[in-house]
């Protein structure tokens, strides 16, 4: 699950970490109230939408010499004058892919007295099993271009999650970063303050691209970008709200809602598979076959008929699918009930584009049947390449 910035940046400041002031707003009317309470006379209108790269993206309604979506002003008007513009507009960043993200939210924020933009990250380093936090000197900018060309000058220190963040931790940490004086002091209380918000809250990523150091020599927390693990949010009621489903996908959210392992994805086969590891087997073999998936998507186990007929549901709606993948190796799962959730989402919803079932396992014989005395137009495949072939063939059709 993510969040916006701003969110982020609250968050955070609950630790105790060193934010600038700033207020969120929602319509333009309400830019002029919310600088007014910032000391000025340096003001940053960022627009708060689920993707980075926003400071260099464009308003596709601006079009060519549109400016981005973090700006500067120097006056209350000038701020004002920009929320009219990026307000209800659509941002396309590096990170948003080519619809881009309407913003309906921004920040304004007080300016900073930038000398420096520094790098970090913390995430969980999977070849180690700890949380690393990541850092660089050269910040600001886009990080992976910095690690293509520069490797050398990202530096990760791995955290003993027994210790927590040691003394030789934070040299590494600040010597990698050129800290001095004050901003070495204020790098050694905010480094364990990340770390301590990275781990109570359960972040599986907390990026503050960029780190700044200030022309006073403090250190500042300017981006924050932070995704939580989401397996964990039953625990976490009060992040639990801060969710923006309007930045998610509505198909993601309604498969969350019937807890079905869904992800959206570009292709045009979509796929009704029960497993994890034989759904990536499915999308796979259909990559093979010349298409791509388009979605990943485990029923799981104990699915009743209602959950698969959900899922197949979300399936069928999205615009993008031109056929339809049902891969079922029936262990826990029997292919009766997926057979009898396939044939209600089709009575309910109809089925515009081929269907190709490939059924095995526990009660594959009753599964066959259900289908079979349904009436619908579906294909029926031996095993999982011939699944595959099929239905790559009847979309090419
Ligand atoms: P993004 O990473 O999405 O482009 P950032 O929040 O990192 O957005 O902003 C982009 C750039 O804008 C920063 O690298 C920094 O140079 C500048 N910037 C952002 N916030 C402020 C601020 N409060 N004061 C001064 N400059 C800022
Ligand atoms: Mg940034």
């Amino acid at each position: 699950m993510n969040i916006h910035e701003y969110q982020a940046k609250a968050l955070l400041k609950t630790f105790g970490a060193p934010v600038a002031e700033g207020v969120p707003i929602f319509s333009a009317d309400e830019a002029e109230a919310a600088a007014k309470q910032l000391p000025g006379p340096l003001y940053v209108v960022k627009s708060q939408i689920h993707a980075g790269g926003r400071g260099k993206g464009k308003f596709t309604e601006l079009g060519a010499d549109s400016k981005g979506g973090v700006r500067l002003a120097k006056s209350i008007e000038e701020v004002v004058a920009h929320a009219k513009e990026m307000l209800g507009n659509t941002l396309v960043t590096k990170q948003t892919g080519e619809a881009g993200k309407q913003v309906n939210r921004l920040y304004i924020e007080d300016g900073a007295d930038i000398d420096r933009e520094l790098y970090l990250s913390i995430l969980i380093d999977r070849t180690v099993g700890r949380p690393a936090f990541v850092v660089s000197t050269e910040g600001g900018m886009d990080i992976e271009a910095v690690a293509h060309d520069t490797p050398e000058k990202i530096i990760t220190v791995a955290v003993d999650p027994e210790t927590g963040l040691t003394q030789s931790d934070l040299d590494t940490l600040t010597s990698s970063l050129k800290l001095e004086g004050e901003a070495k002091a204020d790098g050694e209380k905010l480094f364990p303050i990340l770390y301590k918000a990275f781990v109570e809250t359960d972040m599986s990523l907390l990026e503050v691209n960029p780190l700044i150091v200030m022309t006073d020599g403090r250190l500042r927390v300017l981006d924050a970008k932070v995704s939580f693990d989401g397996n964990a949010m039953f625990r976490h009621d009060d992040i639990r709200q801060l969710r923006d489903e309007t930045e998610e996908d509505a198909k993601e959210i309604e498969a969350s809602k019937w807890d079905l392992a869904y992800v959206a994805l570009d292709g045009n086969i979509g796929c009704m598979v029960n497993g994890a590891g034989l759904a990536m087997a499915t999308m796979d073999i259909i990559k093979l076959y010349g298409k791509e998936p388009a979605n990943f998507c485990d029923v799981g186990g104990g699915a009743g008929k209602e959950k698969v007929a959900a899922a197949f549901k979300i399936i069928t709606a999205d615009p993008k699918v031109e056929g339809i993948l049902v891969n079922i190796f029936g262990g826990i799962m029997k292919c009766d009930v997926i057979a009898e959730g396939v044939v209600a989402a089709v009575q309910e919803v109809g089925l515009k584009v081929p269907l190709v079932v490939r059924l095995e396992g526990t009660n594959v014989d009753l599964g066959k049947k259900i289908l079979n005395e349904s009436g619908l137009a579906i294909t029926a495949a031996d095993d999982l390449d011939d699944a595959a072939k099929k239905i790559v063939a009847a979309i090419q059709a």
